[in-house]
């Protein structure tokens, strides 16, 4: 067992970041008497009406940042482009989990590939371009098609440029204002999942079951479960999320984006597409069909509570309410069998995420308690 006490009820977690994530992980942790202060620059922070404390302030505000330490007991973060500079400030003062080497290798895509290829993950090839000079050996290494992304702040296909055979490398830099980048090879995938393990800070890893997951222009759409993939995929899956987290000595959740490439012959293979070190997207399924939500598994990971394999009670989907769907909430509430989660967003954007439904349909007996 870690040597580090836990960090008991009445205690506070300082949140970094004030979205969805921020809002779910403080409510989680309302339920087991934890209370949370969120830390976000966005007036409109969903986070900030559920939890006890918030501060408004920008990440390079290092007055606030160290009064926002003194009055939390350990600081988690629910988006992975916090600055590496305020977490290091807070790492001075408090506890902060997971920490910044998770949050280091994650925020650069080059990083975070080469990382998960060191550990003979099956990586699409891939090449790093800083300088004008980096080009040609990039085009020799990733055959086109490929997917020109920015090694930092992409998220939901921001910041990518596809590429097809014939098209200008150097120009599809240009477009993305010649910040460091990464050249990768296309993947033509079967379909995409994840995987969502929760590292304690005692080493122990639990892990959910395996979402198949719908992109749609980039953003997540829908996560099913069961996925429908082979069993023997699913452990893989597994064992590349617990393989990730160990190496990174990682605290809390780690979600793990994979590309499911399907042969002639149907045997499927993974490949990594990108880690979260936090909570994602395709694990809110799991707040209505498992007996530990991946928040609640966040939450008891960073304070140093025990975890258990969560066991998933009901098959799901969850889909994501975008933009003006939001006006259709009461379709949802009427409807049985479908859990709404709203985020109480006060300003309705073109795909904005403003909340999901995860549909519970019967389970299939399966008892799936992973580890
Ligand atoms: P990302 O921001 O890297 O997760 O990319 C968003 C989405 O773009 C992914 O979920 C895929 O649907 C698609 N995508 C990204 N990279 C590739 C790739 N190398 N090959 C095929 N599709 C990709």
């Amino acid at each position: 067992m870690s040597k580090a006490k836990a960090v008991p009820p009445g205690a506070v977690i300082g949140i970094l970041g004030g979205g969805q994530l921020g809002r779910m992980l403080a409510l989680a942790a309302a339920r087991l008497g934890l209370r949370t202060h969120v830390y976000a620059p966005e007036e409109d922070s969903p986070a900030f009406a559920v939890a006890h404390a918030h501060t408004r302030a920008a990440w390079d505000d290092t007055a606030a940042l160290s009064r926002f330490a003194e009055n939390v007991d350990v600081v988690t973060y629910e988006f992975e482009n916090v600055p590496l500079q305020a977490v290091a400030l807070l790492a001075r003062m408090r506890p902060v989990r997971p920490g910044e080497r998770a949050l280091a290798v994650a925020q650069d895509r080059w990083r975070e590939k080469t990382f998960a290829a060191g550990l003979g993950i099956t990586t699409p090839p891939f090449a790093n371009i800083e300088t004008e000079g980096d080009l040609a050996a990039a085009a020799r290494a990733v055959p086109l098609p490929a997917v020109l992304k920015t090694r930092r702040f992409g998220y939901d296909g921001k910041g990518q440029v596809m590429l097809r055979p014939g098209d200008d490398l150097a120009m599809a830099w240009n477009t993305l204002g010649r910040v460091p980048c990464l050249l990768e090879g296309f993947v033509d995938f079967a379909c995409e999942a994840s995987v969502l393990v929760a590292r304690g800070m005692d080493g122990v890893v639990v892990a959910y079951d395996v979402p198949r997951n719908e992109h749609e222009r980039h953003v997540l759409r829908r996560s099913h479960v069961p996925s429908g993939l082979a069993p023997r995929t699913e452990l893989r899956a597994v064992e590349i999320g617990r393989t990730l987290a160990g190496s990174l000595d990682h605290v809390g959740v780690l979600a793990v984006e994979l590309f499911v490439v399907r042969q002639a012959d149907g045997t499927e293979t993974l490949v990594f597409n990108e880690m979260a070190p936090r909570v994602h997207n395709s694990g809110h399924w799991t707040e209505a069909a498992c007996d530990m939500s991946q928040f609640e598994a966040h939450v008891r990971a960073i304070c140093g509570w025990p975890l258990w394999p969560p066991e998933r009670h009901h098959d799901c989907v969850m889909t994501n309410i975008l933009g003006h769907e939001a006006k259709e909430w009461m379709r949802w509430a009427a409807e049985p069998g479908v859990v709404l989660h709203l985020y109480g967003k006060g300003t309705i954007r073109e795909g904005r995420k403003m909340g999901h439904v995860t549909r519970l349909l019967p389970s299939h007996g399966a008892k799936t308690r992973q580890a």
